[in-house]
């Protein structure tokens, strides 16, 4: 079951436009529960990525439906009410698409994306569909307050490998002076082809398969009205190393 977004994220919206709930900074700082329900975060988009209220799982969604992995990395229900600290949804219409005809690890085929992107200081898009030699992931996984820093939640974080797997993976690239509002570089989920398993990625090489990406130049970013937010030290020192150690492979 994955729950659907009905006539949310309709052909009204705009294409290729961010929304974003909260911030990487946040998310760091154990800013753990957000306002944002599915609901209202799939009427800003049908594809993107983030977490769960309590940093329960991975967060997917692709074609407006959500999937959540949790600790195991296996798929589970999405109730509609189910609320995100940290979010990115787009309404992705791809700009390009190019055939992967031989393998490629992680940083040729992020060489190739910024290629056809163009613009380091514009965000990306990115969907890559086909197969995958092997994906190794990660899934952060339920907490109880009072909440542990980030940095010791994935410290413990149960981690998979994948291979020879179909499926698809999909995400963001965000431009290096954004860091901290969101994870500046790669950040990419993937779902397996049978639409089971899936989770953030750390490392991959495809082997064969379509690419889409798209530049994104408009942004909407809601920030939650919470004590919590309120209160987190956004700006910390060592921040950019810190986003790499919680997000980066
Ligand atoms: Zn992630």
């Amino acid at each position: 079951m994955t729950q659907r977004s009905g006539k949310g994220a309709s052909s009204s919206l705009p294409t290729n436009r961010l929304f974003q709930t909260s911030t990487m900074a946040a998310l760091l700082d154990a800013v753990y529960d957000g306002e944002m329900t599915m609901d209202e975060l799939l009427k800003h988009g049908d594809f993107g990525l983030g977490t769960f209220n309590a940093l329960d799982g991975e967060m997917i969604v692709t074609d407006g439906e959500v999937r959540q992995f949790r600790s195991q990395g296996i798929a589970s229900d999405v109730p509609s009410d189910l609320k995100t600290p940290f979010a990115c949804v787009t309404r992705f219409e791809p700009e390009q698409t190019v055939t992967i005809d031989e393998p490629l690890d992680k940083e040729a085929f992020e060489a190739l994306v910024n290629k056809l992107l163009d613009n380091p200081n514009l965000f990306g898009a990115v969907r890559f569909t086909g197969e995958f030699e092997k994906v190794d992931t990660r899934t952060v996984f339920c907490q109880c307050r009072p909440y542990p820093g980030m940095l010791e939640v994935v410290a413990k974080q149960p981690t998979f490998t994948m291979n020879n797997i179909t499926g698809l993976m999909l995400g963001f690239r965000t431009p290096k002076y954004m860091q901290g509002i969101n994870v500046a570089g790669y950040h990419l989920h993937v779902l397996s082809d049978d639409r089971k398993h899936g989770g953030h990625v750390t490392d991959y090489r495809v082997k064969r398969g379509k690419l889409e990406v798209a530049r994104i130049s408009d942004l909407e970013i809601s920030l939650p009205r919470t004590k919590e937010f309120a209160e987190a030290e956004l700006l910390p020192a060592g921040l950019s190393e810190a986003i790499r150690t919680a997000e980066g492979g």
